[in-house]
């Protein structure tokens, strides 16, 4: 398997702040969806940052297919990789479809007019994360969740061979949730590789390759659904409030799930 992303010994601290991380390594190879998950602050945004390009590499290394990250040019990276981010600074204030249509800079040269290829590609991500009737919408007058998979159809449209995304499915409701994985993981079966942040660890025990748990700052656990989703595990970091559960496929091979729920050991209801 080909590793198109590759960490090694990435440590962060941010100004007058925490050591957000201390020494992980991470990597991505084709036909990879990798779910980082992990407690609030546990580091995952800054670990997609740095893969990312988006802040600087203190300490470790980032190499990009066959090269240092830093020897890529801002554009020729946007080529290979679209970055969904946790947070946008503002939001411009923008038709839907031109905010998505931004998605397309990576392919437009310097003084290119958009192409009737590039509309149409703005137009069938938006259909596939079902957002096309908000099309003519400004950006500020969408809800939440409808802002969150225009956002998602942004990076869809950079057509990128890997896609980074923080939290995709926050304030998406049930149906939505699981048609944002169920995308990412055609696109990654289609031949693409994917990091997706999550704190739905029944949404990465359906749809994650691999699963990386970060606790404060380091790898915790790295490895397929089955090894990672164990209470041996995930006790230790996300404390005792979980139920453990899996579905009986009659081989005692079905997936594993997790679920938030106070007293474990008596799920009574009221
Ligand atoms: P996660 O995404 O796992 O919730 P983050 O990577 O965002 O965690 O943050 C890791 C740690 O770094 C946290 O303690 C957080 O408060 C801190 N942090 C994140 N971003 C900044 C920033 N821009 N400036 C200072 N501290 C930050
Ligand atoms: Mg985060």
């Amino acid at each position: 398997m080909v590793t198109w992303l590759s960490a090694r010994g990435l440590a962060h601290t941010y100004r007058d702040g925490p050591r957000a991380l201390d020494g992980v390594d991470f990597s991505l190879s084709q036909g990879e969806l990798v779910v980082v998950i992990g407690p609030n602050g546990s580091g995952k945004s800054t670990l997609m940052k740095l893969v990312a390009g988006l802040i600087p590499i203190q300490s470790g290394s980032v190499q990009l297919l066959d090269r240092p990250l830093a020897q890529w040019s801002d554009r020729e990276r946007a080529r290979r990789m679209a970055v969904v981010p946790q947070f946008l600074p503002a939001l411009p204030d923008l038709r839907v479809s031109d905010f998505v249509l931004g998605g397309r800079y990576a392919h437009l040269s310097g003084w290119r007019q958009a192409t009737h290829q590039d509309h149409r590609v703005v137009s069938q991500s938006l259909e596939r994360c079902d957002a096309l009737d908000i099309a003519a919408r400004s950006m500020n007058e969408i809800s939440g969740g409808q802002r969150q998979r225009v956002l998602f159809a942004r990076a869809l449209a950079e057509e990128a061979d890997l896609l980074l995304v923080d939290e995709p499915t926050n304030s998406l409701d049930p149906e939505h949730q699981v048609r944002v994985f169920a995308l990412i993981a055609e696109l990654v079966r289609a031949g693409r590789a994917a990091m997706v942040i999550t704190h739905d660890l029944n949404l990465a025990s359906q749809f994650a390759t691999r699963i990386c748990l970060l606790s404060k700052g380091r790898v915790a656990a790295d490895g397929p659904v089955g090894h990672v989703l164990r209470r041996e595990l995930l006790e230790p970091v996300y404390g005792e409030h979980l139920y453990y559960g899996s579905f009986d496929d009659g081989r005692g091979g079905g997936a594993p799930f997790v679920l938030p729920w106070l007293d474990p050991k008596r799920p009574t209801s009221r």
